[in-house]
């Protein structure tokens, strides 16, 4: 299976779906990490364009991690919008990456960067999938499921479905380590420490669903997206 998961900054996917890439990873699927926002902002003393750069190379250096194909950015912090310049650069992405299921924000999200991120991700799935719809790529034909990654702390977030990461928490936290900028700015800007979030998010998802370490999703829910599946298992 191909599995694309679109995040807006360059450790978002770490943050909420890094455990699930890894398992999959390692169970042999391949593994497409996107983020569509260059993190230029977030530091309190890098200057944008040079954060930009070094942001970077920690995504490739985390999604080395798993031999994850990295795509993006395709615009600065907060210069996201949901238009057809972005559409058609995630259609571009999808068109690539030729994904068996799609991995994105919750559209409730906390800041604006995530919740169009879930939009363009979301309209750009069925843009991708039109074979008129020219772009530098051919149609990806495909309808697939599109799964929503926690928000941030689970505010808002009612999940569906629980992976269970407890042998893959510790790649986890190398992903989530390999963006080394952010330590301090997370520290500061948002009072908490980065690994600190990951381990009680993942402690709270594996308690609800009886494992040690879990993440969550939900599907979104739009005709063409949904698969029967058996209460037994
Ligand atoms: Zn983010």
């Amino acid at each position: 299976m191909r599995i694309l998961a679109v995040g807006a900054h360059p450790d978002d996917l770490e943050f909420f779906c890094g455990g699930t890439l890894a398992k999959y990873a390692k169970s042999g699927n391949e593994i497409f990490m996107s983020y569509l926002c260059t993190g230029c902002y977030g530091s309190r003393d890098t200057e944008p364009a040079k954060l930009s750069e070094i942001r970077a190379q920690e995504a490739r250096n985390s999604a080395k991690i798993i031999g994850a194909t990295v795509f993006g950015p395709i615009s600065n912090d907060l210069d996201l919008f949901s238009n057809r310049e972005s559409r058609i650069k995630v259609v571009d992405i999808i068109r690539q990456a030729k994904p068996d299921i799609i991995i994105t924000h919750s559209t409730n999200d906390y800041m604006a960067d995530h919740v169009a991120t879930g939009q363009i991700v979301f309209d750009a799935a069925f843009t991708a999938t039109l074979p008129l719809f020219k772009t530098d790529y051919p149609a990806h034909e495909k309808i697939m499921p599109i799964y929503s990654m926690d928000t941030s702390i689970g505010v808002g977030f009612d999940p569906e479905l629980y992976i269970d990461i407890t042998d893959y928490f510790e790649t986890k936290k190398k992903m989530l380590l390999s963006h080394e900028s952010q330590h301090k700015w997370i520290a500061g800007h948002h009072q908490t420490d980065a690994v600190g979030i990951i381990e009680k998010m993942s402690s709270f998802r594996g308690l609800q669903c009886g494992v040690k370490y879990a993440e969550a999703f939900k599907r979104v829910k739009v005709w063409g997206r949904i698969f029967p599946e058996s209460l037994l298992k």
